[in-house]
């Protein structure tokens, strides 16, 4: 039997390994301080002693809060030495969100409960899963006494689900010299249930809150008055009118345009016989990068202060969010190609490589230049009670990193 086939047939075999590393993970609870847990530092530790385990060497870069009981945020790493070929790394985070409302789960959020194939849990799919097939890939090339074509890192970091600051954000600031743009860096924290999308962009987003005030005035006499709904309305058409000049066409998304959607709508008069004298609603613009978010901001402001001055009324442009994408990683980097060549290998299919509506944390690596592919097989569960995640899935998905991990891919 040839190498390949030796290093898949035993990954095959990890499925009972796997649902008991998940049950470890499941039983800890890492919320972030933010959403009143205690932070990742018991997860940390489990972690910590698996890639010892496995004979690695393990380092930390923790980052202080005193808002846990530790008083820092584990983010830790492993490192498997290869031979001289390019560094790959693969980054996990450790923290999950909340159980949200515990009714609309159908068994304890924190205890594996495993169907089948099927697994269920708080954090099993995010982002539980890319640890353990990180780590498993990992395992599988010690087992088969290969070793790696170029040192490969396998990262668990805390503080994703609230914003990263004492997790990513972190770990770049105190360590840049740990990644070179020559390095392959997964992120596998974002896909499709069957693997086949790998993501190397994200628009940009601007959530914007728009005050019409106007002039209240009974419903009989509408001309007395400065109706701010009705002048709302226009600007909520008219933000979908101006999406379309927010850069050309990029085939990388789906939709290939820039969006400002008209989203929420705060409550106005409660009677029908009122002409409406203040309206609030909100957009939620998702911008191709590329496009300045300075640029979309003062055409908003332009266009809507038009709008309200042909209506006698008053516009207020707030902004709720806003986060420039940085520029995407470029299709034909080498991480990306492992990544189709180890998919097809593994799966049998072509992945799909494109864009986001926005917000993972692949963002940090590419503000820095470095060209990073977010990719593995993600069930729709993430964020949901019953979160759930397939052993198979979390089998193919280490037979594709460890492929990558030994320079097959
Ligand atoms: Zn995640």
């Amino acid at each position: 039997m040839d190498q390949v086939h030796k290093l898949l047939e035993r990954i095959d075999t990890y499925g009972d390994q796997m649902i008991e590393a998940q049950r470890e993970l499941v039983a800890i609870p890492a919320l972030g301080p933010t959403n009143q847990g205690e932070g990742e530092m018991k997860k940390a530790l489990v972690f910590e002693r698996w890639l010892k385990e496995l004979g690695l060497t393990v380092l930390r870069e923790d980052a202080p809060d005193e808002r846990v009981p530790d008083g820092v945020r584990p983010n830790l790493w492993g490192v498997m030495p290869g031979s001289g070929g390019p560094k790959v790394w693969v980054l996990g985070h450790l923290d999950v969100v909340p159980e949200g409302d515990r009714s609309l789960w159908s068994s304890d959020p924190w205890e594996l409960r495993v169907e089948g194939d099927l697994i269920y849990g708080r954090g099993v799919m995010d982002d539980h899963a890319a640890l353990v097939s990180g780590f498993f890939a990992m395992k599988a090339l010690k087992e088969e006494g290969m070793s790696p074509a170029g040192d490969v890192g396998l990262i668990a970091v805390a503080d994703e689900e609230t914003g990263s600051a004492y997790g990513l954000d972190h770990l770049l600031q105190k360590r840049p010299e740990l990644f070179s743009p020559q390095d392959l860096i997964l992120v596998p924290d974002v896909g499709e249930p069957d693997g086949s999308f790998i993501e190397v962009a994200e628009k940009s987003m601007l959530w914007l809150k728009v005050t019409v005030i106007g002039k209240q005035v009974h419903g009989s006499t509408p001309h007395k008055g400065v109706n701010a709904l009705y002048t709302a309305a226009r600007m909520m058409i008219a933000a979908r009118e101006l999406a379309q000049g927010f850069g050309a066409t990029d085939p990388l998304f789906d939709p290939m345009v820039s969006t400002c959607e008209p989203t929420r709508k705060e409550a106005g008069v409660s009677n029908v016989n009122t002409v409406p004298g203040r309206d609030v609603f909100y957009i939620d613009c998702r911008i191709l990068p590329g496009m300045d978010l300075d640029d979309v901001m003062s055409a908003f402001e332009q266009r809507f202060g038009a709008i309200a001055a042909e209506e006698r009324a008053e516009v207020e442009l707030e902004v709720v969010n806003r986060v420039q994408s940085p520029p995407a990683t470029d299709p034909q980097s080498p991480v990306v190609r492992s990544l189709v060549r180890g998919i097809k290998q593994v799966r049998g299919l072509e992945p799909t490589v494109g864009g986001v509506g926005g917000g993972t944390v692949a963002s940090f690596f590419r503000r820095k230049g470095l060209p990073v592919a977010v990719w593995y097989s993600c069930e729709q569960s993430v964020h949901q009670p019953d979160e759930f995640a397939r052993v198979s899935s979390m089998i193919a998905d280490a037979k594709v990193l460890a492929l990558i991990y030994a320079g097959l891919a």
